[in-house]
């Protein structure tokens, strides 16, 4: 039985820290706050993950108040979804997200990101769908305050 899963996470931009994204580290003037490297995309492709299992979400299962996740690597997350989808006797299907960020251009780093995110669940690359839009301008996100990531991901697991 295939069980979906959506994940939705947003970070503030701020100056003074690394834009880290899908696990690759691009050259802007601002960069993502938050208690971990704050890596909205893998945030949200976790919660994907964990909400096609029915486990509870990635802010419970790693709190940032527990000074073991400060600056950590996102990748940390999706390896710990990946690893219950496991225990469950399940697999990942498939997987993807998009981001939405005014700047920098993330067309460039896709390629990149796919590569990790495959790399932290154990995937072929072409399971891996990673796409990135502008918010026109709009909202938060236009203004670039932040910027946002939304996932979805298919779970195969034995019936019970
Ligand atoms: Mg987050």
């Amino acid at each position: 039985m295939v069980h979906v899963g959506i994940g939705y996470d947003v970070h503030e931009l701020v100056e003074g820290r690394r834009l880290v994204l899908g696990g690759v580290e691009i050259p802007h003037p601002k960069g993502l706050d938050g208690h971990s490297d704050a890596d909205a995309l893998m945030h949200a492709i976790t919660d994907a993950v964990l909400g096609a299992i029915g486990e509870v979400d990635i802010g419970h299962l790693f709190p940032n108040t527990d000074p073991t996740w400060k600056n950590a690597p996102s990748r940390i997350f999706l390896e710990e979804a990946a690893r219950r989808v496991q225990a469950r006797g399940g697999r990942i299907v498939n997987i993807d997200a998009s981001l939405i960020a005014e700047r920098p251009k993330i067309f460039p780093h896709l390629a990149a990101m796919k590569t990790n995110i495959a790399a932290a669940l154990g995937l072929a690359e072409r399971k891996v769908g990673v796409k990135a839009t502008t918010n026109e301008r709009l909202g938060f996100v236009g203004r670039e305050e932040g910027i946002a990531a939304m996932a979805v991901a298919a779970v195969e697991l034995p019936e019970d």
